[in-house]
């Protein structure tokens, strides 16, 4: 088959086409017909750093898989030659430790990630275990399904499981990247006021359509001001942040008494000096979403299915111009996400 392997650490163009041997689906793998696979910034610093301990080798990278069932290993259950599927971004989890039972499989310390530990979706077929798996919808197209898993599926962990949305409430979400832009339309979906904050004025009217009942416009990106404003200033009662450090104590400022701040990962490595009397005395929860379980990806298809969230794919591209791909990810030229083809 035809695989985009990362040969080494570095620029783009350490990813290339080959030929290698079709991967053979043994236990409760299933052989999977890829159809799209996402561009993430993850592949980005994977491929930046991809000599790390613990890296497959060829290392095929991609954990944003959507296709059809190829083929099955003997003891793989639920799926049928033929089933349109998408990943979970991993491989495999163990199943039986405490996080996989308790819904919190992202967590597992057995988990094999796809496009690093395991081979992942740059490639005309991959292998993901029967239960890192979810049925797509018919009226979802492969480029979108893709994409669920990561930027919806993870949106829904934030805003709905961890962030434990309700309707009435008034929510911020921070940073307007594929995590942010999916949480709007997420927190909108679940009935509460959701407030924008972005850098970008560019993305004002997006926003809006997307669900924003009130877009924070900062160059300088101090919007605890503007939040304030706009909830007579009382602030939110939830916030999730995709940024970081770079706007933690600007989120905690935005916060009402008892407020409750999802941290969805960290792209700037800033770090954070910390009173805890800011926490404590306001009665303030910090909690953090990682990444999507397999019900949460089976829920996030349902929003997606319904019509209350739209996948943002901005570009798709043939596989072989995944290093072009990479360019476009890392100089932040696209707003929705890449998806490679096949
Ligand atoms: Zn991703
Ligand atoms: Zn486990």
């Amino acid at each position: 088959m035809k695989a985009v392997i990362a040969e080494g650490s570095g620029p783009p163009e350490v990813l290339v086409l080959r030929d290698i041997p079709t991967p053979v689906p043994a236990g409760r793998q299933v052989l999977v017909r890829v159809r799209a696979c996402g561009v993430c910034r993850r592949d980005v610093l994977t491929r930046q750093a991809a000599q790390r301990r613990g890296a497959a080798s060829p290392l095929v990278l991609g954990h944003e898989i959507a296709g059809e069932v190829a083929a099955l290993g003997p003891d793989a259950r639920r799926f049928a030659v033929g089933d349109r599927v998408c990943s979970t971004q991993r491989e495999r989890v163990c199943g039986c430790c405490t996080m996989c039972r308790t819904d919190r499989e992202t967590l597992c310390a057995d988990l094999r990630f796809l496009g690093f530990e395991a081979a992942g979706g740059y490639a005309e077929y991959a292998l993901v275990n029967d239960d890192n798996l979810a049925r797509v919808p018919a009226s979802v197209d492969f480029p979108a399904a893709a994409i669920v898993a990561c930027t919806v599926g993870t949106s829904y962990n934030a805003v709905c499981d961890t962030g434990r949305a309700r309707p009435g409430e008034t929510v911020l979400i921070v940073g307007m990247g594929g995590l942010g832009s999916h949480a709007v339309q997420i927190a909108h979906a679940m009935g509460t006021r959701v407030i924008a904050a972005t850098r970008s004025p560019g993305k004002e009217g997006a926003l809006r359509q997307a669900g924003a009942d009130v877009v924070v416009v900062t160059a300088d990106g101090r919007f605890a001001e503007g939040v304030r404003q706009a909830t007579a200033g009382r602030g939110v009662d939830m916030a999730v942040d995709t940024v970081g450090g770079a706007t933690f104590h600007e989120v905690r400022r935005s916060m009402a008494p008892g407020g409750r701040i999802v941290v969805v990962g960290e792209v700037t490595g800033t770090p954070v000096e910390l009173d805890i009397a800011a926490i404590y005395r306001r009665g303030l929860e910090i909690r953090s979403a990682v990444s999507t379980s397999r019900r949460q990806l089976e829920m996030a298809l349902r929003m997606v299915e319904s019509g209350a969230v739209r996948p943002l794919v901005e570009r798709i591209m043939p596989l072989e111009q995944a290093a072009e791909a990479h360019r476009l990810v890392e100089a932040n030229a696209v707003t929705g996400r890449v998806v490679l083809v096949p």
